[in-house]
């Protein structure tokens, strides 16, 4: 029986510099042969999935060192050969560790489109006030003050994103069928994606979820429909079946 809690650690040792404090396997140097890496990784997952076949990957995750100095390529190459030796969960989680210095939107939208679906960032505060009075009291290092930036990433609405409407309502959908314990999600029909385009979602991404969560939450097609007219207007419900 395939055991679904299965999940990947893949470990990157590079960082760009070393902080003195640190004890984790990580190492600064002057280049990395990324596509080296590249077969390496592809290697060692071939030489797990020999040894561990038949499972179901729930998770992955990129730790380091600072996964985030990865070339977008790395990163879509190992999810690709972990897709290809085992079969993954519907609702997969796809996380990647990132040093604040290294965060770049570019990079992200890379690293999504590869698959990542979760950044994990340590944060120490969210204000230099909360920071300096951290570093009064003792509980951050002084030194380190002045030496931490970062990026703010402003995200537009979804209505301005229209090449993220299709993959977010499809990330919905099979998450939701994953609740509902169906196998297969199998799409939206080519009218219902052009519906899905053409909203203008004024609540933005909880609309969508709420919009195909309350649709699909259901076991018959009617119901879809009926749901899915309620939510969003007549288009996508006139449009879903085909
Ligand atoms: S960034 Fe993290 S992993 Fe890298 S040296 Fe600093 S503490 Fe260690």
């Amino acid at each position: 029986m395939p055991d679904s809690g299965f999940g990947i650690y893949v470990h990157w040792p590079f960082c760009q510099a070393k902080c003195p404090y640190c004890d984790f396997n990580s190492h600064v140097v002057a280049r990395v042969d990324q596509a080296a890496w590249r077969e390496s990784y592809r290697a060692e997952i071939a030489r797990h999935a020999a040894l561990i076949p038949d499972r179901v990957v729930g998770s992955i995750f990129f730790g380091g060192g600072t996964p985030s100095l990865m070339e977008p390529e790395t990163v879509a190459s190992v999810i690709d050969d972990i897709r290809a030796q085992w079969r993954v969960a519907n609702d997969i989680e796809i996380t990647l560790e990132a040093n604040p210095t290294s965060v770049e939107a570019a990079r992200f939208r890379a690293y999504h489109a590869a698959g990542v679906d979760r950044v994990s960032i340590g944060v120490q505060a969210l204000n230099d006030a909360d920071l300096r009075r951290l570093a009064a009291d003792g509980r951050f290092r002084r030194d380190l003050l002045d030496r931490l930036a970062f990026d703010v990433i402003t995200v537009p609405p979804l209505r301005e994103r229209l090449e993220d409407i299709l993959p977010l309502a499809y990330a919905f959908a099979i998450n939701m069928a994953s609740e509902l314990k169906r196998e297969l999600f199998a799409g939206f029909g080519a009218r219902a994606s052009s519906s899905l385009l053409q909203h203008d979602w004024p609540g933005n991404i909880s609309e969508m979820r709420q919009c195909i969560v309350s649709a699909l939450d259901k076991s018959t097609l009617q119901p879809f429909l009926v749901e899915a007219q309620r939510l969003m207007g007549k288009s996508l419900a006139r449009n879903a079946s085909s």
